[in-house]
């Protein structure tokens, strides 16, 4: 329970000089109501206010400081309300519950203002209405501070959440969204549209041969060369492991299967002028490929080009099929 507090006139006024509420209020304006105030010691870790449970009162902090928590007390500290700082006053304004946990940070020494002596004071002092509204001004602040901060975060985790760190490519929860927005494009514009599934050859063999870090650049020049080589329009995505997938926008099938190994040649070094392989390491790629049809899913598609790469694989490899 709230003690009552029992301090001189002179360390009221110094003590007044001090605290946020109070900047530049006339003592002799408050000096009754201060009479009707409280004081409260909290302990290191002990709850002040909480979400959930009603608050009256706006608390200011006499000596030591108090932890701001938003969703558990558990999570990392938000804010410090060191001496001179209020809190509580927002869940007074608004009449609701408190918006976040108020825990002390080591012994600290609270004035306890009742909701109703905060009115009479703000009836009482223009400064400290005044100095009210600059104490709910800064608390809008700091909370568009917080989320401006969240929202940088948030698009951080986005961006990894769709970016593969290996290859620096699109993953596969991307084609979702990007690959059925073009299906969808595509099917107004009445144009053709493929689909690529390509598979790495035994490339558990390599790993075992060359071990995991060189198959983990083995992975990177292949999606490299595969960015290369597919049009800055394909969409080009880690599908996942030793596999990739592309969707060619305005590509049919049989244009498709003459691009797809063009690409595979590339990669092996078999290319038609003879020149070096792009990569000096033994990879060799099989691809599957598959047209999208009227009323056909991505799903269906993903399918279709998954089933033609199997044959690929089944047909000895390092090739095409549809
Ligand atoms: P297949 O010709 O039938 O495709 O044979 P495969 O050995 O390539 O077999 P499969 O495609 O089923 O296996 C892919 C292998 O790729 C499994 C794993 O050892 C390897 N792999 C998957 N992801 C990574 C990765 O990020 N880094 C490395 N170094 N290896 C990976
Ligand atoms: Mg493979």
């Amino acid at each position: 329970m709230p003690q009552t507090l029992a301090i001189n006139s002179d360390y009221k006024r110094s003590l007044l000089e001090g605290l946020e509420l109070f900047q530049g209020v006339c003592p002799d304006d408050v000096q009754e109501l201060l009479q009707n105030c409280d004081r409260r010691d909290l302990a290191e870790g002990e709850l002040l206010l909480s979400p959930g449970t009603r608050n009256e009162y706006v608390f200011i902090v006499l000596s030591g400081s108090v932890n701001v928590h938003v969703g558990a007390p558990e999570t990392p500290v938000i804010a410090t309300m060191e001496v001179g700082a209020c809190v509580g006053e927002m869940s007074i304004i608004e009449d609701r519950d408190p918006s976040a946990y108020v825990v002390g940070a080591e012994p600290t020494h609270l004035l306890v203002i009742h909701q109703s002596v905060l009115w009479d004071m703000v009836h009482a002092s223009h400064e400290f209405a005044k100095n009210l509204l600059i104490v709910l001004s800064e608390r809008v602040r700091s909370h568009n501070r917080v989320i401006a901060d969240n929202y940088g975060e948030l698009r951080k985790f986005e961006r990894h959440a769709t970016t593969d760190a290996l290859t620096g490519l699109s993953n596969r929860h991307t084609m979702e969204e990007s690959f059925l927005r073009e299906i969808q494009r595509c099917e107004q514009d009445e144009e053709p549209i493929s689909f690529v599934m390509i598979d790495i050859d035994n490339f558990k063999t390599f790993n075992d041969q060359f071990g995991h870090m060189a198959g983990d650049r083995a992975l990177s020049a292949v999606a490299s060369i595969l960015q290369h080589q597919f049009r800055p329009r394909d969409l080009l995505v880690r599908y996942g492991g030793d596999e990739f997938a592309v969707l060619l926008p305005g590509v049919d099938e049989k244009l498709a299967l003459s691009i797809a190994d063009r690409v595979r040649q590339s990669v092996s070094g078999e290319t038609a002028d003879g020149s070096d392989s792009l990569i000096q390491i033994p990879i060799r790629l099989s691809m599957g490929v598959a047209d999208h049809e009227p009323g056909g899913t991505l799903s269906s598609l993903i399918r279709a080009a998954d089933a033609a790469l199997y044959r690929a694989k089944d047909a000895g490899r390092n090739r095409v099929s549809n």
